[in-house]
């Protein structure tokens, strides 16, 4: 079965469930696996690949060490981006919820960078 990356839309065999507003903002730990009704509502989880997963998780643990309280910093640069997009060509799944969330994203990946 083909699954589909929320972030990359790489099409991976697996996925690894992650929250989209990460747990720390609300003062959970890492060892604190607990189900939570706010950070566990199905809005905030989405299904990221390995790599994006990974990826997402380093730049929200150095968020956390930072008291970073603007999470999305682990977006992208453009060029991977355009190289993911070009290698997943006509394997593309549109969704409006996410197209929301990754324009909202971009614009504070580009704050980020001072853009
Ligand atoms: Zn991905
Ligand atoms: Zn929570």
């Amino acid at each position: 079965m083909t699954l589909i990356c929320a972030d990359c839309e790489l099409a991976v065999p697996r996925l690894q469930r992650d929250h989209y507003e990460p747990r720390y903002l609300h003062g959970h730990t890492d060892k604190d696996q607990s189900y939570c009704p706010v950070c566990d509502r199905p809005e905030n989880l989405w299904y990221l690949c390995g790599t994006c997963h990974d990826r997402k998780s380093w730049f929200e643990n150095r968020d956390a060490h930072m008291g970073n309280r603007n999470p999305l910093g682990y977006r992208h640069t453009d060029e991977a981006r355009e190289r993911m997009r070009q290698a997943n060509l006509g394997r593309r799944h549109t969704s409006e919820a996410r197209e929301k969330n990754r324009l909202a994203a971009l614009e504070q990946w580009r704050r980020l960078k001072g853009g």
